[in-house]
């Protein structure tokens, strides 16, 4: 399904790699004309639904670049890390904590080791490696199951016996190291090679160094939050899952800023959870792909006293979509400690002043994207005819509508569908189509999601004024008059 989706995404528009006529570059991504659309319905809801129809909240974008000292604070200059590991022999590079290894043992007795590259069918790969090592070495007795070891846990002997997952060949894996994820920059006049800047790589720290300006120029009064859309980098060691793990992508994340107290954040933690799958719903994710992975506590940063992601069923396996932390006031304070300025809270109910602890919704607009894509991707049969088509919900479908001239050489029919056409368009993200069979027209607007196609017919210039609408889902035709039309629509597609 994965082929299917990104061969759709490449064919239509949707996404291409970046650079492409280049070579290509690994972990970058363009958005198409298709694409930028989908992308930008997804944003436009969130921020609707986040900060615009709601009292609490309060939109922020702050700068990609800032004070370096920003990264010092917030422990991403010391702890923003991944161990990755390299292979000498073919340059390949890998996350340690996604490679795993295993002894094979046959007979009770190790006859060498296997790795592989975490995934869902990682088992059953590392278990064909060892019977073929078995038969190789030509072991005698019974293969144990192997048990799958992380690389970041392996004893250093055991790193010259592990076989490249590249070349199959042990030797030529390093130890493993941490890699700083965060991309270097200089800003002049920073000379000094201590001082680099760095892209950011989360959003959410904007919004931490600017509480105090927020909190000083709105009315803004516990419990509030403040919400960003916005750009983020990561020097990620092996992107992979096209759109799923980029290098350049972009965040929405909402700091929910709450009185202290133990018993004060689990009810606002659960409140952020359903928000977040409700919306995921109602932009048309599949409910029944979308789970839930409630962090141990040896998952949790140290500050973090919960965290809860919500998960999606990706083709290649459940992943995190969303996760939604209480972060306690660790942030905060540290920036406080930082620069130096108090960054206290004036509780005028309470009388007390105090730093805020925070719940961080934090998602990835590409992750949500990707999801639609896997939502919304159907094939089915109407009339014995196959078609392939995108269910996307209309809220963030690219086009709205398209407006289809059964012919176009005909000029009154033409110029009745132009009339629709430019009505509809102040509205909404509509398509003009006059080329090509109506039927052939009406599959090439379900492929890319189009919830609604009119048509405007011989009837409708020469007997009833009124036209065709068809609806993607079911394919079904009704004809209306154009004030009826345009009323269905009205209701249809405002949200
Ligand atoms: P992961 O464990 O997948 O690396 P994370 O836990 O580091 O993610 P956060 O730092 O919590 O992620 O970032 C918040 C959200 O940003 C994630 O839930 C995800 O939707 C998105 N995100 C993080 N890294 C990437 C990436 N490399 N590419 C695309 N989206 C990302």
């Amino acid at each position: 399904m994965m082929n299917e989706i990104v061969g759709l995404c490449k064919r239509r528009g949707f996404i291409f790699q970046s650079s492409e006529i280049y070579g290509g570059i690994n972990g970058f991504f363009d958005y198409g004309p298709l694409g930028v659309e989908l992308r930008k319905n997804i944003k436009d809801a969130w921020w609707q639904d986040m900060v615009q129809r709601r009292e609490d909240i309060v939109g922020l974008d702050s700068a990609i670049i800032q004070h370096p000292q920003v990264w010092k604070s917030s422990g991403h200059l010391d702890g923003f890390s991944d161990p990755m590991v390299d292979c000498k022999a073919s340059k390949l590079r890998y996350r340690a904590d996604q490679l795993f290894y295993g002894k094979v043992i046959v007979a009770g007795e190790v006859i060498g080791y296997v790795s592989v590259l975490e995934d869902a069918t990682m088992q059953d790969q590392a278990d064909k490696a060892a019977k073929k090592l078995k038969k190789k070495v030509g072991a005698e007795g019974d293969l144990s199951p192997v048990e799958l070891v992380v690389y970041t846990k392996a004893d250093p002997s055991e790193y010259v016996l592990i076989p490249s997952p590249a070349t199959g060949e042990a030797g030529s894996l390093t130890p493993p190291r941490e890699f700083n994820l965060m991309f270097k920059t200089q800003v002049f006049p920073m000379t000094n090679a201590s001082d680099n800047a760095y892209l950011r790589p989360e959003t959410a720290q904007g919004i931490f160094i600017n509480f105090k300006n927020v909190t000083d120029s709105s009315r803004v009064k516990l419990p509030f939050g403040i919400a960003q859309i916005g750009k983020a980098f990561r020097n990620e060691i092996t992107p992979r899952n096209f759109i799923f793990r980029s290098r350049e992508f972009e965040q929405m994340e909402m700091e929910y800023f709450i009185p202290p107290g133990d018993d004060v954040w689990p009810k606002y933690h659960k409140e952020w959870i359903e928000w977040c799958r409700n919306w995921l719903i109602s932009i048309g994710l599949r409910a029944d792909l979308i789970g839930e992975d409630v962090h141990g506590e040896g998952d949790l940063a140290h500050y973090s006293k919960a965290c809860t992601d919500l998960t999606f069923h990706f083709p290649f396996g459940e992943q995190e979509l969303w996760g939604i932390a209480v972060r306690g006031n660790y942030d905060l304070t540290k920036h406080q400690e930082g620069s130096g300025k108090s960054l206290e809270y004036f509780d005028e109910a309470q009388k007390e002043k105090y730093i805020p602890h925070v719940i961080e919704p934090a998602v990835g607009v590409d992750r949500i994207l990707l999801a639609t894509l896997v939502s919304a991707f159907a094939e089915d049969e109407i009339n014995g005819e196959k078609r392939s088509l995108l269910k996307f919900h209309p809220r963030i479908a690219p086009y709205k509508v398209a407006v289809l001239p059964l012919v176009k050489n005909k000029e009154e029919l033409m110029s009745k569908a132009r009339e629709v056409f430019e009505y509809l368009s102040k509205r909404y993200h509509c398509f003009f189509d006059a080329a090509g069979a109506v039927g052939r027209r009406y599959r090439r607007m379900d492929e890319i999601g189009t919830p609604y196609c009119v048509t405007i017919d011989f009837d409708t210039i020469e007997k009833d004024q009124k036209v065709t609408l068809r609806d993607r889902d079911s394919a079904t035709q009704v004809r209306l008059s154009l004030d009826e039309l345009y009323k269905t629509l009205d209701e249809k597609l405002n949200f």
